[in-house]
């Protein structure tokens, strides 16, 4: 290498410095600077490419601290090439190479690195001379002529600042192209994510302790970064142990199988948030037809709500304006063998429902529902309609609390409005998004990406909290 004419500005190194790439979420590496080699090179460990052909990505496993293998960041760039590196052993390797900003001293500069494995190596990274640049001198007898760093900074930011990288993000769902699914790929894709729609029942998997894994068509799929799962009320079962076997992986999951179990079944869901002294309507069940008179009269008499606790959209929802309907429609219920809870009839909420949105504890939008004319369900698959709604601090609070209380991320909290305050019908966990980005004109699927982006750990602690 030719000498470069010092100048004041010209950044000396040694022949082992410390770096950060802040885009990778790596704040301090140890490198040595090594001009005898042309490429930069990364240590990196579970390398799996995705993203498009157009814009290709490459997910990998980095261990900063070679003291310390059980700090592992999980890191994503885009891959500019692939390309025949020969190692310090004289082998060829077909590597990824990616390009980040590094940052040495007072300079920050992009760097082309290739990924591999340099578990043996002293040195996590390789500072070859293609990355040295013309305001740069290297003395290969002196090391740490730049400020050093210290991998502590890896415990002290464990859930990690970085939330650029490009994701990969999964949603489990069964039918691909419907408005929700759509506008968070859209919403994803334009932050620089890559989204794959993968269908909850085609998903199958082996249970056990060492390598849990999902295998679709044929093929494990690989890690993600995080899932999204959109499980339908029909699938609730499956899709919940799908969903526990990606938090087996060490997945983020947008709304845990617990959670989701948790808001599906409402009787549940009805005693966990009334534990927490939540507003609802008064509810009661029974399994005996000889308590049909009790729980009526627990619930204040006719008329009354008889409702399966299986139903969606409205469809197992009966009002009964009599007494005696009620016990024949309870009658009925049970002859079909069918689980269901008597509730009060709010008859001031006229029809309507709001519908609060709430994403990683905020209401980000809400929606008032209204039923059509002659009907007392506001389901838009009844033909309710939407609006924007104001709601009152009240309202606001509930619908956080809910979601909080079932532990959901994100929630779709649905509240009657009455003569006692807000009262909580039911908490979805795939609420969906036409129509409270209609009502209110936001970007809630932008919003849910951004929660993601918040939550996906990048720095993890292996065996360990
Ligand atoms: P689903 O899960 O099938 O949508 P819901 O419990 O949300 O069942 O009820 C459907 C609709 O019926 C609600 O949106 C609301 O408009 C109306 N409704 C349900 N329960 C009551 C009630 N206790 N009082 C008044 N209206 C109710």
């Amino acid at each position: 290498m030719t000498e470069t004419p010092l100048t004041p500005s010209t950044l000396r190194l040694g022949w082992e410095e410390w770096v950060s790439m802040e885009e990778l979420g790596l704040p301090a590496i140890k490198a040595k600077v090594d001009t005898g080699a042309r490429t930069s090179a990364l240590h990196a460990v579970r390398i799996e490419p995705f993203g498009t052909e157009a814009k290709p990505q490459v997910r990998f496993i980095m261990h900063p601290d070679p003291e310390d293998p059980t700090v592992e960041v999980v890191c994503s760039a885009r891959v500019v090439d692939r390309r025949n590196v020969t190692s310090s052993n004289g082998g060829q390797e077909l590597r990824y190479i990616i390009e980040t900003n590094v940052t040495l001293g007072t300079k920050t500069w992009a760097v082309e690195i290739s990924l591999t494995n340099r578990e043996t190596m002293g040195y996590r990274m390789l500072l070859g001379r293609s990355a040295i640049q013309d305001d740069m001198s290297v003395r290969p007898t002196e090391s740490f002529l730049q400020p050093q760093l210290d991998y502590s900074v890896y415990k002290k930011r464990r859930k990690s600042a970085v939330r650029q990288r490009p994701l990969r993000i999964g949603i489990l769902t069964q039918s691909k192209n419907n408005y929700s699914n759509k506008r968070m790929i859209e919403a994803a894709e334009a932050r620089g994510h890559t989204v794959e729609t993968i269908y909850t029942s085609r998903c199958y998997m082996a249970i056990n302790a060492h390598k849990p894994e999902v295998h679709y068509n044929g093929k494990p799929l690989p890690r993600y970064d995080a899932i999204i799962p959109r499980i339908g009320a029909s699938i609730t079962f499956y899709g919940m142990a799908v969903v526990r076997q990606f938090e087996a992986m060490g997945v983020y999951v947008l709304n845990r199988a617990d959670a989701i179990g948790k808001s599906r079944d409402k009787l549940l869901a009805h005693q966990l948030l009334g534990s927490h002294g939540l507003g609802m309507p008064v509810t009661a069940f029974a399994k005996s037809s000889r308590d049909n008179k009790g729980i009526l009269d627990l619930v204040g008499g006719s008329p009354v709500i008889v409702k399966l606790l299986e139903s969606t959209q409205g469809r197992g929802v009966v009002l009964a304006e009599t007494r005696n309907t009620a016990s024949a429609i309870i009658d009925a219920f049970r002859g079909l063998d069918a689980h269901f809870l008597v509730q009060e009839f709010v008859k001031e909420a006229g029809g309507s429902d709001i519908r609060c949105f709430v994403v990683n504890g905020k209401v980000v939008g809400a929606m008032m529902r209204t039923a059509k004319a002659g009907d007392f369900r506001s389901n838009v698959h009844q033909g309710g309609s939407v609006a924007k709604v104001k709601l009152t601090k009240e309202e606001r609070r509930s619908a956080i609390r809910a979601a909080k209380i079932l532990k959901l991320d994100v929630a779709g909290v649905d509240v009657l409005r009455s003569d006692s305050g807000p009262k909580i019908l039911e908490v979805n966990s795939s609420p969906g998004l036409q129509g409270i980005e209609t009502a209110t004109g936001k970007d809630i699927a932008g919003t849910i990406i951004e929660c993601i982006e918040n939550k996906v750990p990048t720095i993890l602690r292996v065996g360990g909290k």
